[in-house]
């Protein structure tokens, strides 16, 4: 019986893999020109990590993540990561990273699993590109991150995302904010989903994230948290507002844009584009200043944001464009004594550095030449039984259909003489 992947889990075949590895290409360079440092954490996490740092009444803890039981630890729980903030949060803790450097500027590329609903730009299993700034409470880093962001987008060429911008105030503001939302939530309380009229009061703000249409109808002249910003901030927000407009860096203010973690504060955005149709969002991000202190850690501010790379590449639509590396030289024989000699070659060959593929199975002339160019080769060798006799071999170039032959004994630094691989 065939066995197939599970819905929300998908294959990146050779062909579209080429796309993925230019957008990483892309993204380590950036990131290095910002001063921005890997970081590899686990896949698996303690459930309580996730729960702990992202909010109990969010979508995620609630219903989307993958937890089984450790079964070497009786009782405890462990989960596959849903997003990557709260891992990196865990390790800069564990490994006391501030305690040599409180800025930290990381990075991480890697999957997500979270059980939604599959659908165009939404999977089980889904990559992201993220950064977490750790340990810097000013605005000039949340205009940074976003700077480095349109950087981003401009390499991979992307055009037509949208920045939307929001602030979601502190623990002084937000609290005098979530009571009037709160108030004119519970007039209309019947108007609301199900799920937002069990969350409304341990979470008003996240009615303003639901999707369903009776919410988002509902909502639509809810009190805007820009109005009840604090003094700080207000100027915290002022200044971010600023410098992008120095930068030039056009965006659009959002007061509907809360993020879906209890995590974040001040700054919030998102990068959106219309051609992704309802999951409109490629990049998603803010400010989340309490965490690694709710994790116990010492008071550190943290901004950052991650980039859903299926929906990128779905944008970049450049399956066309992105081309498999070629491959250098394709080793043709004929006989016992021409693949005997073709096998040792190419071993010696790809050992020189050279991207080296020969048949196993005795081929006609014909259909090898035709494989050396399905794969796109820059050389074709021809090993012939009366070429090895006479100790020599033909180097067909495949692009000019030049033949030259070439004697066995230098064959090596013939063709790196000739720039062949080179
Ligand atoms: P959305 O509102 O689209 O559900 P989100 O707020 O849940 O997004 P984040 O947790 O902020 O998303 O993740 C950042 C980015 O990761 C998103 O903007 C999106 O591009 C991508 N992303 C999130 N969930 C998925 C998914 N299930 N499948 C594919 N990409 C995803
Ligand atoms: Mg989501």
């Amino acid at each position: 019986m065939k066995i197939n992947s599970i819905k929300g889990f998908a294959d990146i075949l050779p062909g579209d893999v080429e796309s993925w590895h230019f957008v990483e290409e892309k993204a380590r360079e950036v990131f290095a020109r910002y001063s921005f440092f890997e970081i590899r954490i686990p896949i698996v996490e303690k459930t309580e990590l996730f729960s702990r740092s992202l909010g109990e009444t969010t979508d995620i803890v609630e219903k989307e993540m993958y937890t089984f039981p450790d079964q070497d630890a009786k009782g405890s729980l462990l989960t596959l990561r849903p997003e990557g903030t709260a891992g990196v949060a865990r390790a800069y803790l564990e490994a006391e990273l501030y305690k040599v450097e409180p800025v930290r500027k990381l990075f991480y590329l890697g999957p997500m699993f979270r059980r939604e609903r599959p659908q165009k730009g939404r999977l089980r299993q889904f990559y992201q590109i993220g950064a977490e700034v750790l340990g810097r409470p000013d605005p000039l880093v949340d205009a940074e991150v976003l700077l480095l962001l349109r950087d981003f987008f401009s390499l991979v060429g992307l055009e037509g995302a949208t920045l939307e911008l929001n602030s979601l105030g502190d623990v002084q503001c937000r609290p005098g904010y979530r009571k009037a939302l709160l108030a004119f939530l519970k007039e209309r309380e019947k108007k609301l989903c199900a799920n937002c009229q069990r969350r409304m009061e341990r979470n008003p703000l996240r009615v303003l994230d639901c999707k369903e249409e009776s919410c988002v109808e509902v909502t639509r002249d809810a009190p805007s948290i820009l109005d009840y910003l604090c003094d700080d901030c207000r100027a915290h927000f002022g200044v971010v507002q600023r410098l992008l407009r120095d930068s030039e860096l056009d965006y659009q203010l959002n007061p509907r844009i809360v993020r879906g973690l209890d995590y974040y504060c001040r700054t919030a955005f998102e990068w959106t584009s219309a051609r992704l149709g309802s999951q409109n969002a490629v990049a998603a991000g803010g400010r989340y200043d309490g965490l690694v202190e709710d994790l116990g850690g010492p008071p550190t501010p943290g901004v950052g944001f991650a980039i859903g790379m299926e929906r990128l590449v779905l944008l970049l639509e450049m399956k066309e464009a992105r081309q498999a590396p070629r491959l250098t030289l394709f080793l043709v024989w004929v006989g016992d004594a021409g693949r005997a000699w073709a096998f040792s070659a190419a071993h010696r060959l790809r050992q020189r550095g050279i991207a080296v593929e020969m048949e196993g199975e005795q081929k006609s002339l014909k259909s090898q030449m035709r494989r050396a160019d399905k794969l796109g080769a820059s050389y074709v060798l021809i090993v012939g039984e009366e070429e090895l006799g006479r100790g020599t071999v033909v180097l067909r170039n495949m692009d000019t259909k030049e033949q030259s032959e070439l004697a066995l004994d230098r064959l090596e630094d013939e063709l790196l003489a000739r720039r062949v691989g080179g």
